[in-house]
């Protein structure tokens, strides 16, 4: 058992371990070719209460600490398909804002089905002008009676195409942040059109280009306040940045295994790959960076549990953790020579699919930027 887990913990990582193992490592390489994941796995992630972890048990969610987050994503990371994560997971940005407004309507129609696994939810921030520059979005909402008529586009969203339900930031008022609004926009609406877009990895999850051609969405489903969207996007930026560090250490932390695994088994020269020094010191390398990034993340996973907000550290941890996983990526695929270079093996799959986790959430030089604002450089 990790440090700091708790016998609830241990019982449900050994369950997430036992799903993982079972329903989705021996079909993951499959679905990745094939470019999709069977929408059948939403139901059955939410039946071991996979999907619901860190939200309020008042629409079936299951309420646990910073902990349990992490153990979500490190027993998923194991099939070593962030793809699959992403999909899979697509609600855990999607939904955190629709859950703080504590509407009933939204609580009814969006969210309790989506931690059921009976319906799929979407976060669409970014547009073809920009995604970094949340505060400059042109996609916008006019009011017109009961509803909103929804025009523009979002593209690279993850769960784009299958998506019930689309969080899509909009412009509702006057220029820059305190002009964003959030609405739900029900996935099958009139004059809202999605179409597929091909990547370099993560594959198995959908990504969409989306365009909103006066589309009509009633006023009702409204996230929060009009106007008052920028602060519940960037709370829930930071929740996402968390998350993709920790997906990154986890990633980092399969590289290692299977480097190890590969160094023992595989004899070169006459001796295994273990006994040489200039392996023994880059497998020593990849656990002391995963340690110590390890370390910090969890530490800030306490502090977060304790109610503090570090902004600054969650930008710094998200850097530090896609860089290590840079490293430890491109030296398993090393270590593994020929083999690493193939397709289906985790460790050629997770290696390009190292960039994503830089660019996504918040870009390693926007969130740097914004670390040396919080440290008042
Ligand atoms: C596979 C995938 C899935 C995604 N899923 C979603 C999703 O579900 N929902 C969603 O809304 N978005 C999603 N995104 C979009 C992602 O969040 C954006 O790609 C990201 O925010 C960067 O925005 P951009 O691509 O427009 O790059 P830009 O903002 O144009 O930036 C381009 C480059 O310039 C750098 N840069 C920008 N500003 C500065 C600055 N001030 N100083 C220095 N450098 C700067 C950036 O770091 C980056 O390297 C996804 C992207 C990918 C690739």
């Amino acid at each position: 058992m990790p440090r700091h887990e708790s016998e609830t913990h241990a019982a449900f990582r050994a369950t997430v371990r036992r799903f993982v193992e079972r329903e989705v490592s021996p079909f993951v390489t499959a679905w990745d070719e094939a470019g999709a994941f069977p929408v059948e796995l939403y139901g059955q992630a939410a039946a071991i209460g996979l999907l619901g972890v860190g939200f309020p048990e008042r629409v079936g969610g299951v309420e646990g600490d910073g902990r349990m987050a992490m153990i979500v994503t490190e027993e998923l990371a194991r099939a070593g398909s962030g793809g699959l994560c992403a999909g899979l997971m697509s609600h855990s940005i999607a939904l955190p804002p629709l859950v703080a407004a504590e509407s009933e309507t939204l609580d009814e129609r969006v969210v309790r089905p989506v931690l059921a696994g009976e319906a799929i939810a979407a976060l669409a921030v970014t547009e073809p002008g920009g995604g970094s520059d949340v505060a400059s979005l042109r996609t916008s909402a006019r009011r017109d009676g009961d509803s909103y008529i929804v025009d523009g586009e979002k593209t690279f969203i993850t769960s784009g195409m299958r998506a019930d339900w689309l969080t899509v930031a909009v412009r509702t008022g006057e220029a820059g942040m305190a002009g964003i609004s959030l609405l739900a926009v029900p996935g099958d609406s009139p004059g809202l059109s999605r179409s597929p877009l091909d990547k370099m990895g993560w594959w198995c999850s959908d990504t969409a280009h989306l365009r909103f051609d006066g589309v009509r969405v009633s006023a009702d489903l409204i996230v929060g306040v009009e106007n008052g969207g920028f602060l519940g996007l960037m709370e829930n930026f930071s929740g996402e940045r968390l998350s993709l560090a920790m997906l990154a250490i986890a990633f980092a932390e399969v590289c290692w295994q299977d480097a190890v695994e590969w160094a023992r088994d595989r004899q070169t020269f006459g001796r295994p790959l273990i006994h040489r020094q200039v392996i023994r010191h880059k497998l020593v390398e990849m656990a002391s960076r995963i340690r110590s990034v390890r370390a910090w993340l969890e530490r800030l996973v306490d502090e977060i549990d304790a109610g503090e907000t570090p902004i600054a550290d969650v930008c710094m941890v998200k850097n530090a953790a896609t860089a290590c996983l840079d490293f430890c990526a491109s030296e398993a695929v090393q270590i593994l020579g020929g083999m690493g270079y193939m397709r289906g093996t985790r460790v050629e799959r997770i290696f390009r699919e190292t960039k994503v986790l830089s660019i996504g959430g918040g870009s390693t030089e926007v969130l740097a930027d914004l670390a040396a604002r919080q440290l008042g450089l």
